[in-house]
């Protein structure tokens, strides 16, 4: 198992964690198989979105964070139910082919840690599977 340690700077924010996973899938010498990538946070979670254009995180992060504000009739004691909310709509983990060493992903996708509760230092979890 590999361990990313990711800093995040924004209270909410995705960061694209597509090549320091690609690197690990490297270092681990796997060819062929599959890459699990899990978040062992309950306000952060990953996701895999367009990565071309910024506007498309900016837009989801705007939109989210309308649907589901930061102030509001909230009981968890924390303080940070929206973050709690968010982080399962997104969800903690992934599953990724890997083929000739290289993760498989559509031409415009890139994968994103996805901070809800920031900024903080997050730990992304992968494990590779080889087949
Ligand atoms: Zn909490």
């Amino acid at each position: 198992m590999i361990t990313l340690s990711i800093k995040t700077n924004l209270q909410t924010e995705w960061i694209d964690i597509t090549r320091k996973v690609e690197d690990a899938v490297v270092r681990e010498g796997v060819s062929d198989g599959l890459a699990v990538i899990f978040v062992p946070h309950t306000t952060s979670g990953v996701t895999i979105n367009e990565g071309a254009d910024p506007h498309v995180q900016e837009d989801f992060l705007r939109t989210i964070n309308q649907v589901i504000p930061f102030k509001g009739a909230y009981r968890h004691s924390e303080g940070n139910s929206p973050a709690h909310i968010k982080t399962s709509l997104v969800g903690p983990s992934l599953t990724v082919m890997v083929e000739s060493g290289r993760l498989v992903l559509g031409t415009w996708q890139s994968i994103f840690l996805c901070e809800f509760d920031g900024p903080r230092t997050r730990k992304v979890l992968i494990k590779l599977m080889a087949s």
